[in-house]
C-alpha cells in the first residue's frame, strides 16, 4: 500500500493549527481504514520561521501522535521555499505527497479523489483546482483572473485556478528535485514535469482563522516572480516596443517635414514635452524589466540554498533517511 505525506507550510498559524491537525488526522485515519493509504502515512508540518507558538504546537502534536512530523526552518524563507523544504524531505520517505495550506482553505475532503487518481489511474500529478472563487474578495478574484490571463499570454503553462494544493508522486518529486532554481515558482514548474496528470475540483473555503500572509506587496512580488521565472517574453516585448516607438517617431518626423515644406511649422511645446515624458517613462520601465532578469541571473549564479532546516522531528527511520 502507498505511503502518503501531507506537507503543510505554516507561518504564524497558531490559531488554525489545532483544528487543521485534528481534521487532517481524521482524514488520514479514514483513508487508512478504507485501505487507500498505508498506516505509516504522515502529516509533515513545516514551520517557516513563525514568530508565534506554531513550532511548539507542532512539537506537542508530534509527542502526542506519531502521525505528525515537523520541520523547523532556521528563519522565514517564504511560502514556496517552506513548501519545497517539506516536499524535498518527503521525497525519499513517501510514495505520494499532497501539499496544502494550513488555513483550511483547501478542502481536505478533496484528498480522497486525489489519492484515488494516484492509486487507480496512475496519475503522477493531481492538481487541486478551485471550482469557484466565491469566497475571495472581488479584488483578489479580479487580480487572480487577470494574472492567469497574463501568464498565459506570456506563453507559460499553468493550470487555471490552481494554487499549491496538489498531489505529487515520488517520481514527480524526484523530477522536481532536479530543478535547482533559487526562485522556484512551483505552480509553473510542476506542469513542466510532464507525467500523467489530472484535476480534482474543490470549493475554496474562507480562511479558518488568523489572517492572510500574503499582503498586496507580497502578492505583487510573487506575481512578478512568477512571470519572470517562467518567461522571457517581457524582454522581447521591450524590443518590439522599441521598434514601434522608432517607427512612430519616423512617421512624426516625415509629417513635420511635410508640414514644414508646406509652410505650416508645428508650434508644439505640449507635444514635445509629452513625448519626452512618455518615452522617458517607457525607457525606465524597460530598464526595470531588464533589471528584473539581471537580478535573477545574479541570484541564480550564487546558487544559495533555498531553505535551511534547523531541525526535523519524525520517525527514527525517517530522520535517518532524510539526513542522507
Ligand atoms: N506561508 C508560509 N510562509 C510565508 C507565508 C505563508 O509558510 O512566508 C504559508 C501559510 O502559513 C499558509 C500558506 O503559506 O499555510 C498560504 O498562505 P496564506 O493562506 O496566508 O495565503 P492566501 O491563502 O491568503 O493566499
Ligand atoms: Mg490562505
Amino acid at each position: 500500500m502507498n505511503r502518503l505525506f501531507c506537507v503543510i507550510p505554516c507561518y504564524n498559524e497558531q490559531e488554525v493549527l489545532p483544528e487543521t491537525s485534528r481534521r487532517l488526522k481524521e482524514k488520514i485515519e479514514d483513508l487508512v481504514g478504507r485501505k487507500m493509504i498505508s498506516s505509516d502515512s504522515r502529516i509533515l508540518l513545516v514551520n517557516d520561521g513563525s514568530k508565534d507558538d506554531t513550532w511548539n504546537i507542532i512539537k506537542k502534536l508530534h509527542e502526542e501522535d506519531e502521525v505528525f512530523q515537523g520541520i523547523n526552518l532556521s528563519k522565514n524563507m517564504g511560502h514556496q521555499n517552506a513548501l519545497l523544504a517539506g516536499l524535498m524531505t518527503a521525497k525519499d520517505l513517501c510514495d505520494m505527497a499532497i501539499s496544502l495550506d494550513a488555513d483550511l482553505q483547501d478542502d481536505i475532503d478533496a484528498i480522497d479523489a486525489m489519492v484515488d487518481k494516484f492509486n487507480k489511474e496512475d496519475c503522477e500529478v493531481v492538481y487541486g483546482v478551485r471550482s469557484k472563487r466565491a469566497t475571495d474578495t472581488f479584488f483578489k478574484r479580479f487580480t487572480a483572473e487577470s494574472y492567469y490571463k497574463l501568464i498565459d499570454a506570456m506563453g507559460a503553462k499553468t493550470v487555471y485556478n490552481h494554487a499549491d494544493y496538489r498531489l505529487l508522486s515520488r517520481r514527480a518529486l524526484q523530477a522536481l528535485s532536479e530543478f535547482g532554481e533559487v526562485n522556484l515558482f512551483l505552480r509553473g514548474i510542476v506542469p513542466m514535469l510532464g507525467f500523467k496528470s489530472d484535476i480534482v475540483y474543490y470549493e475554496r473555503a474562507e480562511r479558518f482563522a488568523g489572517e492572510s500572509k500574503y499582503p498586496l506587496k507580497k502578492m505583487l512580488s510573487f506575481a512578478i516572480e512568477g512571470i519572470t521565472s517562467l518567461s522571457t517574453k517581457p524582454i522581447k516585448m521591450i524590443t518590439e516596443l522599441g521598434f514601434f516607438i522608432f517607427f512612430v517617431s519616423i512617421a512624426v518626423f516625415i509629417y513635420s517635414l511635410v508640414r514644414y515644406f508646406t509652410g505650416h511649422t508645428i508650434q508644439g511645446w505640449t507635444t514635445t514635452v509629452l513625448s519626452v515624458w512618455a518615452i522617458g517613462g517607457l525607457i525606465m520601465i524597460s530598464l526595470g524589466v531588464i533589471g528584473e532578469y539581471i537580478g535573477k541571473i545574479y541570484l541564480e549564479t550564487k546558487n544559495r540554498p533555498r531553505f535551511i532546516i534547523e531541525s526535523y522531528i519524525g520517525d527514527k527511520e525517517d530522520e535517518e533517511i532524510a539526513d542522507c
